[in-house]
């Protein structure tokens, strides 16, 4: 047959391969260049933000974020337990410790529990919030905007005020998700807490082959960031460093890549939004599986759509499902597995994980590409509904 399609791919049908030239052109390929400061204005713009800083990764971002945050070796950072891993290794780069908390039905930590969590396993003392079985000063969580779906940061933000947590929001995969109603209305993703981290890998809803940028409440703290991201230079000739910096800047090719995958951003986000509805459409009224919702009161940018498989009907296992789609020519992808598992964190503390676990058995994603076909979303969505019949349990 050789049909194949794929969980999510990148999409240049635009000036990407222009700019790129004129970078080249111009011979500022490097971490200096027009393209670099020309994405931060479009990502802040489009953002409603004061200032953007690019970097090389959504990782890099993370961790800058951290930096800034003030994050110190033996502090403790709250995180999610159900995210992909790069959320929770820059806990780790600052020799802090990560302690993991439930989410919600929306894949997103769960506000209640967050705020159970520091009732009842801290206590504010002299303004830090301590963590009572060790001691352990908590100085930040990490929000992760899963799929595209944002958390709910109304609840979020009153406990982090209330504990005087710093918020880093991870919006790599939320790119142009906003809220729509409430107090929030009209903030985007990544522009509620302290600092919002932005990814441009692959996979994302745009790239930059690799890349990733940081937003920052404080305009001091984003000017930090793009100081510490280019080895921490204080002097533009001689070699004058005052702190230990990174090198996490974007390059000019990298951004002149972003540069043209920002003038497409709201086209994507358009298609992912129409792609979602036509495959909820078809899986409407199907019983072995559900596609999830997102959170409503918000316009996401439904980067990834998920799929709940009905574990009453369909036992299964996720390796066995997406091999049958495989033979399709259909690529999908089990959720992650829980991080609090994996073996680096095996040992730092968790708090009543409970949906993260079930929905980790549960959630499969679809292809969800802005270039998939009308016809290609019918034939998925038909040979998904035809493989768990074959698996269903009523199935004499
Ligand atoms: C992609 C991603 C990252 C990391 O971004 P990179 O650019 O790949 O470093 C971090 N957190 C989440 C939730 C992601 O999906």
């Amino acid at each position: 047959m050789g049909r194949f399609i794929p969980l999510s791919v990148p999409n240049f049908e635009g000036n990407e391969r222009k700019y790129v030239d004129d970078a080249i052109d111009q011979g500022w390929v490097s971490t200096g260049g027009a393209y670099i400061t020309k994405l931060e204005r479009q990502l802040a713009e489009f953002l409603h933000t004061e200032n953007a800083a690019a970097c090389q990764s959504g990782t890099a971002a993370l961790h800058l974020s951290l930096i800034e945050a003030g994050i110190q070796p033996g502090d403790m950072v709250i995180v999610p337990a159900l995210t992909f891993i790069a959320a929770v290794n820059p806990v780790k780069y600052q020799f802090a410790e990560p302690v993991f908390i439930d989410c919600d039905d929306g894949f997103c930590m769960d506000p209640a529990k967050l705020n159970e969590f520091c009732e009842n396993e801290c206590e504010l003392i002299d303004g830090k919030l301590i963590y009572k079985a060790d001691g352990r000063h908590i100085k930040a969580v990490i929000v992760v905007h899963v799929f595209g779906n944002m958390a709910d940061m109304v609840s979020i933000m009153k406990t982090a005020r209330k504990y005087r947590l710093k918020v880093i929001e991870d919006a790599t995969e939320a790119l142009g998700s906003r809220y729509t109603a409430g107090e929030l209305s009209g903030k985007y993703a990544g522009t509620i807490g302290d600092f919002g981290a932005f990814s441009f890998n692959g996979n994302k809803i745009i790239t930059t082959g690799g890349g990733g940028a940081v937003t920052a409440k404080d305009p001091a703290a984003a000017e930090h960031i793009r100081y510490l991201s280019t080895q921490a230079k204080d002097d533009p000739q001689y070699y004058i460093h005052n702190e230990v910096g990174y090198n996490y800047r974007m390059t000019n090719i990298q951004a002149a890549v972003g540069v043209a995958q920002m003038e497409e951003l709201p086209e994507f986000i358009g298609r992912k939004q129409a792609n979602f509805e036509k495959y909820r459409t078809l899986f409407e009224g199907f019983e072995l599986c559900r596609l999830m919702p997102f959170r409503e009161g918000t316009s996401s940018n439904k980067w990834f759509y998920s799929l709940e498989i009905n574990r009453e009907k369909v036992s299964a296992d996720m390796r066995e499902i997406i091999s049958a789609l495989e033979e399709k020519g259909i690529q999908t992808r089990a959720i992650w597995g829980l991080i609090s598992e994996q073996r680096p964190y095996v040992d730092s503390p968790s708090y009543r994980l409970e949906k993260a676990p079930y929905y980790a058995e549960r959630i499969l994603n679809i292809p969800s590409s802005t270039n998939i076909t009308d016809e290609e979303i019918v034939y998925v969505a038909g040979q998904i509904k035809k493989v768990l019949e074959g698996f269903s349990c009523d199935k004499q």
